[in-house]
């Protein structure tokens, strides 16, 4: 019988890593449950005056640092079960890449879709007041962040509602840093709305690049000239499908609510983009052969396929068909636990959720500290780098007696703005946590998995900073 337990799954995941761990058993259960779950229930009055009783939730799954972590997601299908999953997802999360956050999640249990706007603005600002009520927000509490059905839009709302209602913090300066994902105009940062997908390339590219693990799995090494499918084409499945073809990949399938397009010989991203923008389908899109079921498509062929949209998209019913020797998932929980051990079975490389698509809290990280420092990132040295990298080009041309082009000065003396030390900075966390993770994979025979050794770093980082705390001395 498959579980169907979101929860219950990411727990049977944390409880196969813990047995390659020392820590004791109060500890383990300690790190693996929810520490608060909070629901609860308010009207919304609609534009034509009638009433909805709104079901909603913050799940604050980890407080070994503070302030916890996660996006809020709005859905039909959001469930206690699933908060509390993505709750713990983020904790660990943030451990891998080394986000000094513990792990929350939000979910409001409404279809975005079929409201208007000012109703969606009552839905968002009195879920925030809820939320300041109880304490479940604040700069060094619990920040919130974007997540599926919700964008800036929202978190603008969020970020006003809490600087008119919170009255210990209203007027004081570091108010803005209680959720992250802003429009830059809020104090937002460059860069926050690709990360999720930008990390999501890194991920597979630096896992692409380890040329031993390509000759196990029978691939080429590097990205260039593999196929990729990607199932979703919202924020984080568009932006991972972009920068995979600017990296070398060749889209050759995309999947979207409505169905599925494949084409062998590969897809523009952009123009099916537009396409779907245009005519609000996917489908009948040039030549591409089209499935009306888009869940088919993730059986097609193809080097990698990338799940970018919701959980439970992978399942004992399809895994056994699918063909991608990597997976990368640049959603929560899109593969389930039976599906996983079909998929291991089978040789596949899964890079999970937890590692893979923390692009988007790592930037959300620097979001929080540019608020706190008040200042955006780069705007102290930018000018003075440009300035001292001119003088040492000065200095070169004067001993070797040439000349550098215009274009080759240029590039030499640019000084990194925001998004430059963003981008790199998401880069490099996503390179450093690749390795970290593979090296605890390939030290201990015992660990069967990328997922394993994920929970285990994740665990063993956790464990460590809860002992610091005393708490288990
Ligand atoms: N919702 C995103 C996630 O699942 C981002 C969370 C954040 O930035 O805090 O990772």
């Amino acid at each position: 019988m498959e579980t169907n337990s979101f929860f219950g799954d990411v727990c049977k995941y944390f409880d196969k890593a813990a047995l390659h761990t020392d820590h004791p058993k109060g500890l383990l259960e300690q790190i693996k449950m929810c520490n608060s779950v909070y629901h609860f229930k308010f009207p919304l009055r609609l534009d034509d005056d009638k009433y909805e009783v709104i079901d909603a939730w913050r799940v604050e799954h980890s407080h070994h640092m503070l302030p916890v972590k996660g996006g809020i997601r709005f859905s039909s299908m959001v469930c206690e079960d699933e908060v509390m999953a993505l709750a713990a997802l983020m904790t660990y999360k943030c451990a891998v890449v080394n986000v000094p956050f513990g792990g929350g999640k939000g979910g409001v249990k409404v279809d975005p879709w079929k409201y208007k706007t000012n109703e969606l603005e009552r839905i968002t600002r009195r879920y925030a007041v809820e939320l300041i009520k109880k304490n479940f927000i604040g700069p060094g509490i619990d920040v919130p962040a974007p997540d599926y059905g919700t964008g800036p839009r929202e978190m603008a709302w969020i970020a006003d509602t809490y600087m008119t209602f919170n009255s210990t913090n209203t007027g004081q300066s570091d108010s803005l840093a209680c959720i992250t994902g802003k429009p830059i105009s809020q104090q937002g940062i460059g860069g926050r709305k690709e990360a999720t997908g930008r990390g999501v390339f890194f991920a597979i590219r630096e896992a692409c690049n380890v040329a031993d693990d390509m000759k196990t799995l029978g691939l080429k090494p590097g990205l260039d000239g593999k196929t990729v499918i990607v199932q979703g084409l919202g924020n984080v499945g568009y932006h991972a499908a972009k920068f995979i073809e600017e990296g070398g990949g060749i889209i050759v399938g995309l999947i979207e609510r409505e169905g599925g397009i494949y084409d062998p010989k590969g897809l523009d991203v952009e123009e099916v983009f537009k396409h779907r923008k245009d005519t609000g389908s996917l489908l009948n899109y040039k030549n591409a052969k089209e499935f009306k079921n888009g869940s088919e498509v993730l059986e097609q062929e193809c080097d990698i396929l990338v799940p970018a949209a919701l959980e439970n998209q992978i399942h004992k019913g399809n895994a056994a068909n699918i063909k991608a020797k990597i997976i990368g998932e640049g959603a929560n929980g899109p593969i389930t636990a039976e599906a996983e051990e079909i998929l291991l079975k089978k040789g596949k490389l899964i890079l999970a959720d937890m590692y893979a698509n923390a692009g988007g809290v790592t930037v959300s990280y620097f979001e929080w500290l540019k608020n706190l420092s008040h200042v955006a990132f780069g705007r102290m040295e930018k000018r003075y780098d440009e300035f001292s990298h001119g003088n040492f080009v000065d200095v070169i041309e004067d001993l070797t007696k040439s000349k550098l082009t215009p274009q080759q000065k240029n590039m030499v003396i640019k000084g990194a703005s925001e998004v430059d030390l963003v981008n790199s900075g998401l880069e490099d966390t996503m390179i450093t946590a690749y390795h970290q993770i593979r090296e605890t994979w390939k030290s201990n025979p015992k660990i069967d998995s990328f997922r394993t050794a994920a929970f285990v770093v994740a665990i063993e980082k956790i464990g460590e900073s809860y002992m610091n705390l005393g708490i288990f001395p």
